[in-house]
């Protein structure tokens, strides 16, 4: 990229990020963009600045209509004609298409999100490899033979065969947190099994799938196989989630919208599969290697700006070690650079909005308020944006609002234990209806194989937090979600299973 334009903060974006933005950006219906049957538009602003970056069509229920309409079409003609090699060329060259368009899709994350752009180079790199992992997958997907039923026939005189079958046409409704990778990784399985989507962004971060939208179309996917329809939850996420013709709905946001889509599917029983929210426990043991556990522990709150559904917010650490490890985060969190994404030298960057970060800020109040000792942060910083520090609250406890609830910003609550059993220190680690990570920390292979195992989450790492990989399924207990994405599990969710029995 040759950067010559300084319209955000004084902080240059590359001419062909600057052209994407002055397009006009339409719904994706049927292959072609079009306006939305209203006309309206909604702004998007980079979080670190608060400035407009561009506009873009929302779409309405009849919007919607048209998109599912358009992809039913798509799954009944030529998309489900393709050969599995067609479909494996198709998303492959869409991987390829991804890489190329690498330093304008980092750009456009980092000034939607607002992620340092280092993050978002990654999430980019992962989106290429998991676009091709699920390419690759598409000639495994395989059925069984299985004994026939004695009151058929004889067992030599009948055939019994299990084939997988597209689930049909896909909702998909992502959140503003992570927006490429969050729409790539319901993408990619979803083409992979042979269903077509309609796919709905969050009305704070539409750019990335805009431009993913122009990749399917030069990649060559057939016109109604993916539909992008952005707008308002309340709007197009419930008529996406009503829908009589949809026959799926993969949704990945905050549990209280989860719940409301799941009264909405009622209506056709259209299968669900939900990535809800967390709060996660890291359990800091007395063995923990502290040189590991100071950069770790800090880093499992605060990636995002804490704006992570995995964020490890509840810490437990061992009395032994509290104070050495207090002081260490207390260090890590005031060294901590934050600024806009496009700075190289930005570790943390902005929340996602003013009403975020007032949100958060709320919290922080509430935490002094009930108690907690505030020991880093606090504050919002006196500057455009939503910029909020790092944040410890040591003398926690589990009744606190901060303990509790879901923050979605960089605020960490930690509370000391004592002794070594067990099971008790599950107990607190547990003590929340969320269940979709954790992490332990310790030198002791017995603790830690132990604590993994009491520990009721989706997704639990020792040494490290949060370790999500594109072959390795990933998913909620209790109210962090229905079902798995990311690995086979995730292709899994866009299959049927169709039993054959033939008497020969
Ligand atoms: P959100 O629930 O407010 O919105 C998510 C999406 O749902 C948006 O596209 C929004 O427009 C849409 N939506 C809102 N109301 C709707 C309705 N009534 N019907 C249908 N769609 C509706 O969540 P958010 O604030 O965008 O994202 C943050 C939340 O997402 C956090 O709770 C976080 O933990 C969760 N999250 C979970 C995972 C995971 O994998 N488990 C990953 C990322 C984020």
């Amino acid at each position: 990229l040759t950067p010559n334009i300084a319209p955000f903060d004084g902080h240059l974006i590359a001419p062909q990020t600057r052209a994407f933005l002055d397009r006009k950006h339409k719904l994706l219906i049927d292959g072609l963009w079009v306006d939305g049957e209203t006309g309206e538009t909604m702004e998007t602003r980079d979080p670190a600045t608060g400035l407009v970056l561009t506009e873009f069509a929302i779409g309405t229920a009849g919007d919607v209509d048209r998109a599912v309409a358009a992809a039913r079409r798509a799954f009944e003609g030529p998309w489900s004609r393709l050969s599995v090699a067609e479909r494996t060329a198709l998303l492959t060259r869409f991987a390829r298409l991804i890489a190329e368009h690498a330093a304008l899709l980092t750009e456009l994350e980092v000034i939607d999100n607002g992620m340092p752009r280092f993050i978002a180079g990654l999430c980019v790199d992962n989106c290429v490899e998991m676009v091709d992992y699920y390419a690759g997958s598409i000639m495994r997907i395989q059925g069984t033979t299985i004994a026939p039923p004695r009151h058929v026939a004889a067992e030599a005189e009948a055939l019994t065969y299990t084939v997988k079958e597209p689930v049909g046409v896909v909702a998909q409704i992502t959140p503003w947190n992570v927006p490429l990778a969050m729409a790539i990784l319901k993408l990619s399985p979803a083409l992979a099994a042979g269903c077509t989507i309609v796919i709905k962004p969050s009305e704070e971060t539409p750019l990335s799938m805009l431009l993913l939208g122009d990749l399917l179309l030069e990649a060559g996917f057939p016109a109604g196989v993916v539909n992008i329809v952005n707008g308002l939850g309340a709007t197009v996420g419930q008529a996406l989630s009503e829908h009589p013709d949809v026959d799926k709905i993969s949704f990945t946001g905050s549990t209280a919208t989860g719940k409301r889509i799941i009264q909405a599917a009622t209506g056709n029983l259209k299968k669900v599969t939900l990535e809800l929210g967390g709060k996660s426990p890291v359990v800091v043991m007395p063995d923990a290697d502290l040189a590991l556990a100071i950069p770790g522990v800090a880093m499992a709150t605060y990636f995002l700006q804490g704006q992570n559904c995995m964020a490890g917010t509840r810490i437990f650490v061992h009395v032994d070690i509290h104070d050495a490890l207090v002081e260490g985060l207390v260090q890590f969190s005031q060294g901590m650079t934050l600024g806009h994404g496009l700075d190289p030298t930005s570790m943390q960057g902005p929340l996602i909005s003013q009403v975020q970060t007032d949100k958060v800020m709320g919290f922080i109040e509430g935490a002094v308020a009930e108690g907690a000792t505030l020991v880093a942060g606090g504050k919002r910083l006196e500057r455009p944006g939503n910029f909020v520090e790092p944040t410890i609250f040591t003398n926690t406890t589990r009744d606190m609002r901060v303990v509790r609830e879901e923050i979605f910003g960089p605020v960490m609550a930690i509370q000391r234990f004592e002794g070594t059993d067990l099971d008790a220190i599950a107990k607190l680690a547990n003590d929340t209806p969320f269940g979709l990570s954790g992490s332990v920390w310790t030198q002791n292979l017995g603790w830690a194989h132990k604590l993994v195992a009491r520990i009721r989450a989706g997704h639990v790492s020792v040494n490290c937090h949060g370790a999500v990989g594109t072959n390795i399924p990933f998913g909620g207990y209790g109210q962090s979600g229905w079902g798995r994405e990311f690995g086979q599990e995730s292709l899994e969710g866009y299959l049927e299973t169709k039993a054959v029995t033939v008497r020969l």
